[in-house]
């Protein structure tokens, strides 16, 4: 059977049983990773993924595909460095073709305050070997010269940070690439299928209980549903502290390239890219507001070309073409929550807000490890689920593009 084939059929329709090992709740990038993870590096692969919807439903094929390691703190850095470096190889590793591009990550400032936090951002991200250095007004002209200096008359840029390795990678084809390797190795995906609690019994969690009422039995469980971690986890009596918010993009009609890598403006909060397809792509901050709804806004389109066009005036003759939303599950400290729960049985890889496609690959890999060994690795310690009750908390809203 050719390779095209193969991987073209590798969704069949498969008999659910009533147990696994593992059973991962959540077919987005992170609970796609995981289970690759587990069976190609633990040698874990009675595992089934338990999706309601398809693949990809959730942010995992709605968000802006920007990978990069020049976050604010000593505990996330190391984290994105590393998921940065098993970006580099994905592809192969997958035996998929993921569209890693490394383009360079250009952040400009238009206030004092901005540069000042970029000067210690860049002095973090340097001494965990972290490349972020502090450009010039002159050296942004030089090296982006679509970028307006004066920001539209009303917002002179006083200098950026750049950050050479900031890179893309094709959303869908990342999803795809991790559930085609994770389904060669045997795991089991499910599409269609909603989980609808978790079966706990003994002070453990045995397993869960999906539509129609049937149990699935599991030596773990393994929540990865984002916004809805909280719901299936109150089922057991766990409350967490995640609230869902919107998250909105859009895309113009394709031209010829012109734009190379991300540009962004720390103060205005936009950021705009050009896809492979030659779109230019726009995201900004996420909603002030709490909601499960995906519906998109005019009000977000008007103002984030507003903010694009200020700062790239280029982009006013350019045509939007289409717009979408999706949810991030934030956290009150814009960090990951990767661990075990407090229940025995039951993990937790939530709490993915605006960082989760850019940390599939080291979450994954770092999950696998604590789910087959008990062992928690050192780079994600400090992202416990307990740390809100321990009040160690990992605050790092100024990389999650938040207010
Ligand atoms: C517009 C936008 C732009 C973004 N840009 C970036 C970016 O540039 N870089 C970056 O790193 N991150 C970005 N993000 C965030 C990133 O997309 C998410 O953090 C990441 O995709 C989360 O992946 P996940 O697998 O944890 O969750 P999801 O992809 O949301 O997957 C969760 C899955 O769980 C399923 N599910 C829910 N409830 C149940 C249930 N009861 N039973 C079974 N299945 C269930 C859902 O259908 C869904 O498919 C962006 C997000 C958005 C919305």
């Amino acid at each position: 059977m050719s390779g095209l084939l193969r991987r073209r059929t590798f969704l069949r329709p498969r008999e659910l049983r009533g147990g696994y090992d593992v059973v991962i709740v959540g077919g987005g990038v992170n609970g796609l990773s995981l289970a690759y993870n587990l069976a190609a590096h633990h040698g874990i692969r009675d595992v089934a993924v338990l999706e309601r919807a398809y693949l990809g439903a959730g942010a995992s094929g709605r968000n802006t595909q920007v990978v990069r390691a020049n976050y604010n703190t000593p505990e996330t850095v190391p984290l994105y460095a590393r998921s940065l470096e098993l970006w580099r190889t994905l592809s192969q590793e997958l035996d998929f073709n993921v569209q890693f591009s490394t383009q360079g990550e250009l952040d400009l400032c238009h206030t004092a305050d901005a540069l000042e936090v970029e000067r210690d951002k860049a002095l973090l991200n340097r001494a965990f070997g972290v490349a972020t250095e502090i450009l010039t007004v002159e050296e942004v002209v030089r090296l982006q010269p679509l970028v307006d200096p004066s920001g539209g008359g009303e917002l002179p840029v006083l200098g950026a940070s750049y950050h050479p390795p900031g890179s893309f990678a094709r959303h869908d084809s990342v999803v795809w690439g991790y559930a085609s390797a994770a389904t060669r190795l045997g795991v089991a995906i499910h599409e269609e299928l909603r989980v609808v609690g978790l079966d706990v019994r003994d002070g453990r969690c045995r397993g869960v209980v999906v539509e129609g009422g049937r149990t699935v039995e599991a030596d773990a469980v393994v929540l990865a549903v984002a916004g809805w971690t909280s719901e299936l986890a109150s089922t057991a009596g766990l409350a967490l502290p995640i609230t869902t918010h919107p998250l909105q993009a859009f895309v113009t009609e394709p031209y010829a390239h012109v734009l190379d890598g991300l540009v962004s403006s720390m103060d205005l909060y936009v950021y705009v890219s050009q896809t492979a397809r030659g779109e230019l792509l726009v995201g900004a901050e996420i909603l002030p507001y709490t909601t499960y709804s995906t519906r998109s806004t005019f009000g977000f389109l008007a103002e984030a070309s507003r903010r694009a066009i200020q700062i790239l005036p280029f982009m006013a003759r350019a045509r939007a073409m289409r717009q979408w939303a999706g949810l991030c599950d934030m956290t009150p400290d814009s960090s990951p929550i990767l661990g075990a729960s407090e229940l025995d049985g039951l993990y937790l890889m939530a709490g993915m807000g605006t960082w989760g496609f850019k940390g599939a690959p080291i979450f994954g890999r770092s999950m696998a490890e604590l789910v087959a060994t008990g062992r928690t690795p050192a780079l994600i310690a400090p992202f416990a689920p307990g740390r809100f009750a321990a009040d160690r908390m990992v605050p790092d809203a100024a990389s999650a593009g938040t207010h």
